[in-house]
């Protein structure tokens, strides 16, 4: 495989990377959250979404 082909390959897995992480906070922006505590954060119960808890 050449330089060039894995430069091609990474650089589309990075736009893929920034689709999926805008995609997922779309998701958690409009979810209607049900936290779920646990000691040091808690997460939503449908869209995963972790809150840090501060002491
Ligand atoms: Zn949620």
């Amino acid at each position: 495989m050449q330089v060039s082909d894995i430069q091609k390959k990474i650089n589309q897995l990075k736009e893929d990377l920034i689709f999926w992480e805008n995609h997922l906070k779309e998701i958690q922006r409009y979810c209607d959250h049900s936290f779920e505590g646990e000691h040091l954060y808690k997460k939503c119960l449908h869209c995963e979404k972790i809150e840090a808890l501060y002491y």
